[in-house]
């Protein structure tokens, strides 16, 4: 999408935008005693990140970080709306990698150690996310593989075990083709 300028979209895409447009509202709400702000901007220079949360949580506790909005003290938990919990490792790898990127951007920003989970609709269901220094270094090489392959204009090749059949961009990207072609 970023190197060759191709976007596509299908049932998935506009599914997972319904489920994304309560939470990008761009609105804040309280909900009993928590406070809850949507499409949240956040960065971190260091890691040279910027992103937009769907959902952050602010719980008031005494340990947590200062919020001058709000007041006093609070626990914050970042949470990442997903249609459907998946099973394949990959996919949920990536997952975690995306919520990493975020927890590293709201961790600066809010000088504090966010939580961090997932929200999958399907099963209408908070899943918590921990994070080890291997995830960290997972993520450092993937940011380095994305900034070397933006800089080099190169598409990535298609992997050999990769899902496509849910992919909105198969029809542009032709993967069983440029596999057998590879
Ligand atoms: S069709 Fe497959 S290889 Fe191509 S962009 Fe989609 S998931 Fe990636």
């Amino acid at each position: 999408m970023r190197i060759g300028c191709d976007w596509s979209e299908n049932f998935f895409v506009n599914k997972a935008k319904l489920l994304h447009e309560r939470a990008d509202s761009n609105t804040s709400a309280s909900l009993r005693g928590k406070y809850i702000e949507r499409s949240v901007r956040v960065y971190d220079d260091e890691w040279d990140l910027f992103g937009v949360l769907d959902c952050l949580q602010f719980e008031r506790d005494p340990r947590g970080c200062f919020i001058q909005k709000y007041g006093g003290n609070f626990r914050l938990t970042i949470i990442e709306y997903k249609p459907s919990q998946t099973k394949r490792e990959n996919a949920s790898f990536a997952d975690r990698m995306q919520l990493l990127a975020q927890k590293i951007c709201a961790d600066h920003v809010f000088r504090t150690n966010c939580d961090a989970c997932f929200y999958y609709a399907d099963i209408k269901k908070r899943v918590p996310v921990a994070f080890s220094e291997e995830d960290k270094t997972a993520l450092r090489q993937i940011i380095q593989k994305i900034r070397d392959r933006i800089e080099s204009g190169t598409i990535p090749p298609v992997q050999k075990k990769q899902y496509c059949s849910g992919c909105s961009m198969k029809d542009i990207c032709l993967p069983k083709v440029a596999i057998r072609y590879a």
